[in-house]
């Protein structure tokens, strides 16, 4: 397929309403793509095309280890496929690392859930209710909901659960018998979400999973989904989720052969988390298409990246090999690796997709699939590329 239109690849949202030239340098109202759109077409336009001693040296690895997960970010299908086919041969488990906190996915397999999509939720009819900061994760959301007829954003971060709960115990009081000095409705955000509720005929929730803490996540989702389920006894209430797993998710879930074939359930991806953080991996493989995970121009970087260490992000393996941009100095070439991780990191350059690599990325609230544009020329592979031959 071919792209005519930019679609970011930079996060879950895929806006695709931005002029092509934002991918490769534009200036644009989005810090994240202003800062690795140019970061990722100066990478793929200057990094030499790898060596095959490089090659060499990783199939080795794949090789001699006995146990590898895969993790990182993988953000398009032909990645997603490449690690979903990697996996089957290999047996590796998958383990990403986009949001390790986010505990939603384990929530809706065992409970269901009722989601909807961003067009749906930016309709004159929604009510969204948007909880914690989206800000720092999707910097375009607010504009992308200006359709909808009524938004509020919390202003309170604090006791997000218990702040749901008490706006459920509200709404379970038939109209006019609960009062205004019971705790929910001292709090301004749970008293302005009660009045906006009662006024509307359908509601959508959007909650930043950041936005709470990871032992928390638990008690947040079945909270969330019992407040939209006890609404939808009389009006429509829907959650809005942005997965950036989702592509990954998906691939896994259309080719997974079965149980027994060696992958991990789609559901149950992230697992495998104590195997990798005990040190039982002998190999990572971390998809990191634009390096530096999540890290704002701002200098924010998001929870999930405190594993951080100087050979690379997240779970520790005994070796590591980093694909797609260079994450944090890991990997041949770097001045910032003594030379004992050198000895178990090794990085493999890749184009990233959506700027020199054409891919597919399906948007993280499931609903579309959107053409990834390769929009400059790179002399790098593709990390799909790397995947076939590490696994061959
Ligand atoms: S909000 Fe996300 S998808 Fe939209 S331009 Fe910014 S990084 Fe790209």
């Amino acid at each position: 397929m071919t792209a005519t239109r930019f679609v970011c690849p930079f996060c879950p949202l895929h806006c695709d309403d931005l002029e092509p030239s934002a991918g490769v340098g534009a200036s644009s109202d989005c810090p994240i793509l202003s800062d690795l759109g140019p970061r990722s077409f100066a990478h793929d336009r200057d990094t030499p095309p790898p060596q095959s001693s490089q090659l060499e040296q990783a199939r080795q690895w794949v090789r001699a280890a006995r146990t590898i997960a895969v993790t990182g970010r993988v953000i398009d299908l032909e990645t997603a496929r490449a690690v979903s086919r990697f996996a089957s041969r290999t047996g590796a488990g998958l383990l990403p690392l986009v949001a390790p906190d986010d505990l939603y996915p384990e929530a809706f397999a065992r409970d269901g859930g009722i989601g909807t999509t961003l067009g749906e939720a930016s309709s004159p009819h929604q009510t969204v209710i948007v909880i914690g900061d989206p800000d720092p994760h999707w910097p375009r959301l607010r504009q992308r909901l200006t359709g909808a007829g009524k938004t509020y954003f919390w202003q309170g971060s604090d006791q997000i659960v218990a702040r749901l709960a008490r706006l459920r115990g509200e709404l379970a009081h038939p109209k006019g018998q609960s009062t205004a000095a019971s705790d929910g409705l001292d709090d301004a955000d749970v008293a302005t979400t009660h009045e906006l509720i009662r006024d509307s005929k359908a509601v959508v929730f959007l909650i930043v999973p950041a936005a709470v803490a990871a032992e928390e996540q638990r008690l947040l989702w079945s909270t969330a989904g019992g407040l939209i389920a006890d609404l939808n006894r009389r009006i429509r209430a829907m959650l809005l989720r942005f997965d950036a797993s989702l592509t990954l998710r998906s691939v896994v879930a259309w080719t997974r052969e079965a149980p027994s074939a060696g992958l991990i359930e789609p559901d149950a991806i992230g697992g495998n988390e104590p195997l990798a953080l005990n040190g039982d991996v002998d190999l990572i493989i971390d998809m990191t298409p634009w390096g530096d995970r999540g890290t704002l121009p701002n200098g924010t970087v998001p929870r999930r990246d405190s594993g951080r260490s100087a050979a690379g992000a997240g779970p520790r393996g005994k070796r590591r090999i980093t694909i797609g941009q260079n994450a944090c100095g890991g990997g041949e070439g770097s001045p910032d690796v003594s030379a004992s991780e050198t000895s178990r990191a090794l990085h493999l350059p890749a184009s990233t997709p959506g700027i020199t690599a054409r891919s597919m990325a399906i948007r993280g609230d499931g609903s579309v699939a959107l053409p990834l544009g390769m929009w400059a020329e790179t002399g790098l592979p593709t990390a799909a590329e790397w995947l076939a031959k590490l696994g061959m």
